[in-house]
């Protein structure tokens, strides 16, 4: 309409606007089509944090998110501590950053690793994980799969105190235990009670011993190699500062006229995003600007994958194997059934099982006194 108004009809310029227009297709609109959709239902994003009480998760989520998730936390004492188990709590909160909505749930782990017995503490963890698999799995194999919420766990910062030699048994333990169901980040906790030397050391001890347990944490994706230089130094950075050394704070320091998170020490302030002073800020942009989608590919393609594969084969296992037995009985011969792709009503096909079990004992009975009436007959005669 722009130019039939612009210019006249059949002007070397009206010409060849139409010839463009006459070759364009419009698919060039799609990600703007995708942007605005996807835009419209807004983004959700689920992170877990989990480490001993007091290596400050709480503070690292507030100042993460410039929130104050924790207002009603009770912190348990020391005696509810040693047969503490693990309770986990999940926070929900909406963000809007320029029309962008974003449901961040944080889920806590509080006291993960505290009690004097902490043999398989990290269950309840995982236990949390594969239940929300199982919803999503549930949920997808239902009816209503329009409104499926994604409560999937994306992301684990697991966080590793600075006052031990490297990582502790229950670290590496709990990493192997979750790392085929979560995409795990480690994160060196309070990074600001180490020197810079300090840091660096334990970073390249930590890093040794992931690769010697065989601990498989969240890998940040290849560089493509048209990828422009820069770029691909950024990635590298980001893989060689695994794990990240962070530092937190709830406290707004007033110094040299300026306002900002950090912590004030008698000999200076540590800021909580001076790069210079630990890697909050990498730890931010990765999880939020550049790679949250990645996480989530990652969650969906591999671990939930996984999970969904395991929890097909063991559904599909017992019930062939019912099915082949009952064949057996019923027909006399043993006949490979196909499986149905959609979820099987297990407890129905189970009920069935029994019911055709009680038939099968009630006609043994039947026979057996058939043939001692049998017995006791020509007995008699
Ligand atoms: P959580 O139990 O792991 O959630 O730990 P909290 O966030 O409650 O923090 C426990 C204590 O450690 C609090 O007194 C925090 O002020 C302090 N703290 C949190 N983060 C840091 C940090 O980065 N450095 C230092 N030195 N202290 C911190």
């Amino acid at each position: 309409k722009m130019h039939q108004c612009l210019w006249k009809k059949n002007s070397p310029q009206h010409d060849s606007i139409t010839t463009m227009l006459n070759k364009y297709v419009g698919f060039a609109t799609l990600p703007n089509q995708v942007h605005r959709k996807t835009v419209k239902k807004g983004f959700t994003f689920t992170l877990m944090v989990a480490g001993e009480t007091g290596l400050g998760k709480s503070t690292l989520i507030n100042s993460l998110f410039l929130t104050d998730l924790y207002r009603d936390r009770k912190v348990p004492n020391a005696e509810e501590r040693i047969g503490q188990t693990v309770d986990i709590i999940k926070h929900t909160i909406g963000i809007e950053e320029k029309g962008i909505k974003l449901r961040l749930s944080i889920i806590d782990t509080p006291g993960f690793g505290d009690a004097v017995n902490n043999t398989a503490s990290w269950k309840h963890v995982e236990d949390y994980i594969d239940q929300q698999f199982e919803q999503y799995f549930r949920d997808e194999s239902g009816l209503n799969r329009k409104n499926i919420q994604d409560n999937r766990v994306h992301c684990l910062l697991y966080f590793i105190s600075p006052f031990g030699h490297g990582l502790r048994p229950i670290d590496v333990e709990c990493m192997k235990a979750l790392h085929e169901k979560v995409n795990i980040i480690p994160l060196l906790a309070k990074a600001d009670s180490l020197t810079q030397a300090e840091v660096y050391s334990k970073k390249l001890k930590m890093r040794d011993e992931i690769k010697q347990f065989g601990i498989n944490i969240y890998q940040f994706p290849e560089c493509d190699s048209d990828e422009d230089e820069d770029f691909k130094r950024q990635e590298q950075i980001l893989k060689d500062s695994i794990p990240f050394a962070v530092i937190g704070s709830n406290i707004q320091v007033d110094s040299k006229g300026r306002k900002f998170r950090g912590r004030s020490y008698p000999w200076g302030v540590v800021e909580v995003e001076n790069p210079i002073h630990s890697d909050f800020l990498m730890l931010r942009n990765m999880l939020v600007r550049t790679h949250m989608q990645d996480l989530k590919d990652v969650t969906r393609e591999i671990h939930y994958e996984n999970y969904r594969a395991q929890c097909i084969q063991n559904m599909t296992r017992p019930l062939s194997a019912w099915r082949n037995s009952r064949n057996k009985l019923i027909r006399g011969s043993e006949v490979d059934f196909p499986l149905p792709l959609a979820a099987v009503d297990t407890e129905m096909e189970r009920q069935i099982f029994e019911k055709d079990e009680e038939l099968r004992k009630m006609q043994e009975v039947l026979e057996r006194i058939q043939e001692q009436m049998q017995q006791s007959q020509t007995g008699t005669c």
